[in-house]
C-alpha cells in the first residue's frame, strides 16, 4: 500500500509551481500532520494537505520522490487550521505553502524529528505547574459592563465592544474569557492587542488574574519580539491546549488552538492588524472569518471603531436590516472620570512660525508647577525633517528616493526613513559651501530640546529642575528602553512626555492630566481618504491617556485637558472630537464614503510594481489591466489608471499602483483570482521587462 500526500511547503511567493507538492508514502498519515520533504537539493518542513490511497500507482503517472520524515510527536494541524490558511491564501492571492509555514514558528523548520521529539519531551517533562488556587478578589463590575456581558453572554455576535478610553474594556476581556474556561475545561481563549509594547502589561493583568486559578503555564503570549525557542514553546502549548489563553499580535490569529472558543481584538481599528508585506492580510478580519469557521465568539473592542466595523454593527433601521455585529457600548470612563476637555487653538491667531502657543506653555507650567504629568505628542521624529541651504536652496533629499532625509541632531546624521541610507551631516551644504545650513521644521528630538529651554527655569514642588523625556521609534531602539521609559512615567520622575503615537496607544498612565496635539494638521488634506479616519482615533487615544485616574484628579483639585494647535478649528472632526462623539464623526465619514462610493460600501485591491523606471512599472500595470477585460467579473470591477505612489521611487526603485474597485467583494475576488496566472504570464513578457516585482494588496489600508 501507498499512499500520495499533497503537501503544502514555502515556495517562493510568485514561482510557477503550484499550491501543494505531491510526495509518495509508505506509511499513511492524517491530513494537517507535518512532514519533511526534498525539496530541491534541500529537506524543508511541510504541512500533509491531502493524503490520497495510491494502491496500484495510477495515481501518480510519474515517479513521486518519498517524503523524508513525518513529524508523529505532533498532533496534526486541525481541519479548521487549514481551512482557515486556505481561506487566508484565497482571499490575499498567495500560494497556501506561504501562509502555511509563515503561520508556524520558525524553529519548527529547523527541528529534527529527533530534536522535536527531545523538545515535547522537555516541555511535558516540565509539567504544567499546578494552580495554587489564589485567585484575585475581582473588582465589581460596573453597570455598563455587566450589562455588555449579559449580551455578549446571550447572543451569538460577532460584538463589538464600543467603550471609551479607560470604561474598562479589559476588564470585560478578562470576564469573558474566565467565564468561558470556568465552562469549558479544554476551550482556549486567544487575545490580540495591536502592538508588542503593549503585550506586557496585557499579559501581566491577564497572568494575575488566570495563573492562581489555572497554573501558570496557561495565559502564553506570541509576537514577534520574543526568541525562536520562546515562540516554539509558546505554539506548541498552544497547539497541544495546554495553554488556555493565547495573547498576541496579528500573527497570533493564525496559532493552532484546537479548543478555540473565543477571539479578542483589542483596539480592532488599529493599522497594524494589516501585515503591510507578504501576505498582506488583515489579522482582524481573518479573527471574524475564523470565529465563524470554527463557532469561537468574536470581540472587537475599541473606543474608535474602524469603519467598516462601525458600519457593520449599525442598528437595524427603517427598511435597512442593520450589520451583522453586535454593538455593546460603554460611554462612561470607570470612577466617574470626565474624558478630558478639549481646547482648540486657533494657530493662526499666533505669530507666525510658532510652535507652542503662550497658552499651551502656560497650561504645562502651571502642571509641572503642581506636580502632574502633561504629554506632548508630534507624530515625526527625528530633529527636524529637513535639512536645508538658505542661499542656494539645497536641500537633505536622499540620492535613492524621493524624500528628504531627516536631521537626526543626536548623532549628528541625515538618516533617510525609507531606505535607511545615513550619512553624517555636512559641515558646508554639499551645492555651494555656505556654512550656515539649517535644521527646517521640527521632530519629536527638537520638541524635546525646545521644551527643555522653555522650562529650564520652571521649578517643580520639591524645589528640583523639570524633566523632559522623548519615547519614540529612535529613543526605544535598545532592548528594555522602552519599559525603563515608562516606568520613569509611572513612577512620576517625568514631569513632560514628547513623543510619537507610540505613547498615545493603551498605557493606562496614572498621573497625566494634559495631553497637547501640537500639529496635528498634516492628516486633515491628506490624499489618504482614511487619513482623517486615522486622525480622530490617533487624537481620542491620546485624550485617552489623559485624567486615567479620577482619585487622582480630585486630590490634586486638577482636571483634565487635551490641546490642539490646528490652523483648522472650524474643521467637522474637531468639532466632534470636542464632543468625543465618535459616533457623529462616523457618521460624517460614513456619509461622504456613501457618496463617494469608497469604503466599506465598496471593495477595493491594489495591484503594485516596482521596476527599475517608472515607465516599466506603469506599463507593467497597464498591460495587466488590458489582461483582465475577458475576466469573469470584469464587468463589475472598476480600474483605475497606473499612478506612481506618493513615494514614488525608494532605494532606487520606482514603484506604481492600480487600483481595483467594486460594490461587490464576490466580483472582485473572482477578477482577482482569474489574474493571478496572467499576472505570472505578463511578468515574463516583454511587457514585464525592468519589473522587479508585483504584488496584490487586498482591501488595503493606504491608497
Ligand atoms: P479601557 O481598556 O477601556 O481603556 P481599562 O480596562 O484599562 O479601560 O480600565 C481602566 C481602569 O479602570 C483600569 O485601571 C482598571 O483596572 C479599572 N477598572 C476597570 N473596571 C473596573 C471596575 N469595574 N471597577 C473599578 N475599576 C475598574
Ligand atoms: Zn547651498
Ligand atoms: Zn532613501
Amino acid at each position: 500500500m501507498k499512499w500520495r500526500v499533497d503537501v503544502a511547503v514555502q515556495t517562493p511567493a510568485h514561482s510557477a509551481l503550484g499550491d501543494v507538492l505531491s510526495y509518495a508514502s509508505v506509511v499513511p498519515m492524517p491530513p494537517g500532520a507535518l512532514v519533511r520533504v526534498p525539496l530541491g537539493r534541500r529537506e524543508v518542513l511541510g504541512v500533509a494537505w491531502a493524503v490520497h490511497p495510491d494502491e496500484d500507482g495510477t495515481a501518480a503517472p510519474i515517479e513521486l520522490k518519498p517524503i523524508g520524515a513525518v513529524l508523529d510527536g505532533l498532533p496534526p494541524l486541525g481541519d479548521a487550521w487549514r481551512d482557515l490558511v486556505a481561506f487566508a491564501a484565497r482571499y490575499y492571492q498567495r500560494s497556501l505553502g506561504e501562509i502555511a509555514l509563515a503561520a508556524l514558528p520558525p524553529q519548527l523548520r529547523d527541528l529534527s524529528t529527533v530534536q522535536l521529539a527531545r523538545r515535547l519531551k522537555r516541555q511535558g517533562a516540565a509539567g504544567t505547574p499546578e494552580a495554587t488556587g489564589e485567585i484575585p478578589q475581582p473588582v465589581a463590575l460596573t453597570d455598563e459592563q455587566t450589562g455588555a456581558l449579559d449580551r455578549f453572554d446571550a447572543e451569538a455576535g460577532p460584538f463589538l465592544l464600543f467603550g471609551s478610553t479607560g470604561s474598562g474594556k479589559t476588564e470585560v476581556y478578562l470576564r469573558a474569557v474566565a467565564a468561558l474556561l470556568e465552562r469549558d475545561s479544554s476551550a482556549q481563549a486567544l487575545v490580540m492587542v495591536p502592538e508588542i509594547n503593549l503585550t506586557p502589561q496585557l499579559e501581566a493583568r491577564f497572568k494575575e488574574r488566570f495563573d492562581g486559578r489555572f497554573g501558570a503555564a496557561a495565559v502564553v503570549s506570541l509576537h514577534s519580539g520574543m526568541t525562536n525557542p520562546q515562540r516554539l514553546a509558546s505554539w506548541l502549548a498552544a497547539h497541544s491546549g495546554t495553554a488556555r489563553i493565547v495573547l498576541g499580535t496579528r500573527m497570533a490569529v493564525f496559532a493552532s488552538m484546537p479548543g478555540l472558543k473565543l477571539i479578542v481584538v483589542d483596539e480592532e481599528h488599529d493599522p497594524s492588524y494589516k501585515q503591510q508585506e507578504g501576505a498582506r492580510y488583515s489579522a482582524r478580519d481573518l479573527a471574524v472569518w475564523r470565529g465563524q469557521r470554527e463557532g469561537a465568539k468574536v470581540m472587537l473592542g475599541s473606543a474608535t471603531p474602524s469603519l467598516e466595523t462601525w458600519h457593520q454593527s449599525r442598528p437595524a433601521q427603517g427598511t435597512d436590516a442593520g450589520g451583522r455585529y453586535v454593538r455593546l457600548a460603554m460611554p462612561s470612563r470607570i470612577g466617574a472620570s470626565t474624558l478630558p476637555a478639549v481646547r482648540l487653538v486657533d494657530m493662526n491667531l499666533q505669530p507666525p512660525r510658532t510652535v507652542l502657543s503662550g497658552a499651551l506653555l502656560d497650561a504645562i507650567g502651571q502642571r509641572i508647577a503642581r506636580g502632574e504629568q502633561s504629554m506632548v505628542f508630534l507624530n515625526r521624529r527625528g530633529y527636524a525633517p529637513v535639512l536645508a541651504c538658505g542661499d542656494c536652496g539645497w536641500k537633505s533629499e536622499c540620492p535613492h528616493c524621493s524624500a528628504y532625509r531627516v536631521f537626526h541632531k543626536i548623532d549628528r546624521t541625515l538618516r533617510c526613513h525609507h531606505c535607511g541610507f545615513t550619512e553624517r551631516v555636512p559641515r558646508a551644504c554639499p551645492a555651494c559651501g555656505n556654512l550656515d545650513i539649517a535644521p527646517v521644521g521640527r521632530g519629536t528630538e527638537r520638541l524635546e530640546e525646545h521644551l527643555g529651554e522653555l522650562f529650564a527655569a520652571v521649578k517643580r514642588p520639591d524645589g528640583s529642575v523639570v524633566r523632559i523625556a522623548r519615547i519614540d521609534a529612535d529613543s526605544t531602539r535598545k532592548q528594555g528602553a522602552l519599559e525603563s521609559q515608562l516606568a520613569a512615567v509611572h513612577s512620576g520622575e517625568v514631569d513632560v512626555l514628547v513623543g510619537t503615537q507610540m505613547i498615545a496607544k493603551g498605557h493606562d498612565f496614572r498621573r497625566i492630566t494634559l495631553v497637547a496635539a501640537i500639529n496635528p494638521d498634516g492628516a486633515l488634506f491628506s490624499s489618504d481618504f482614511r487619513a482623517p479616519e486615522r486622525l480622530f482615533s490617533l487624537l481620542m487615544q491620546s485624550a485617552g491617556r489623559a485624567g486615567r485616574d479620577a482619585a487622582y484628579l480630585s486630590s490634586q483639585g486638577a482636571t483634565a485637558e487635551m490641546w490642539i494647535q490646528t490652523h483648522h478649528p472650524q474643521h467637522p472632526l474637531f468639532a466632534a472630537l470636542r464632543r468625543h462623539d465618535y459616533p457623529a464623526f462616523a457618521q460624517q465619514e460614513l456619509d461622504e464614503r456613501a457618496a463617494a462610493g469608497m469604503p466599506p460600501f465598496a471593495f477595493q485591491a491594489l495591484l503594485r510594481a516596482d521596476a527599475r523606471t517608472q515607465d516599466a512599472a506603469q506599463a507593467f500595470l497597464n498591460a495587466a489591466s488590458v489582461s483582465a477585460d475577458g475576466l469573469e467579473g470584469a464587468d463589475r470591477v472598476t480600474r483605475y489608471p497606473a499612478v506612481p505612489l506618493t513615494i514614488q521611487r525608494v532605494a532606487n526603485v520606482e514603484r506604481a499602483q492600480m487600483l481595483l474597485e467594486s460594490a461587490s467583494r464576490a466580483a472582485l475576488q473572482r477578477v482577482l483570482a482569474g489574474w493571478q496566472p496572467l499576472l505570472h504570464e505578463l511578468r515574463r513578457a516583454p511587457e514585464g521587462k525592468g519589473v522587479i516585482r508585483w504584488l496584490v494588496d487586498v482591501d488595503p489600508h493606504s491608497i
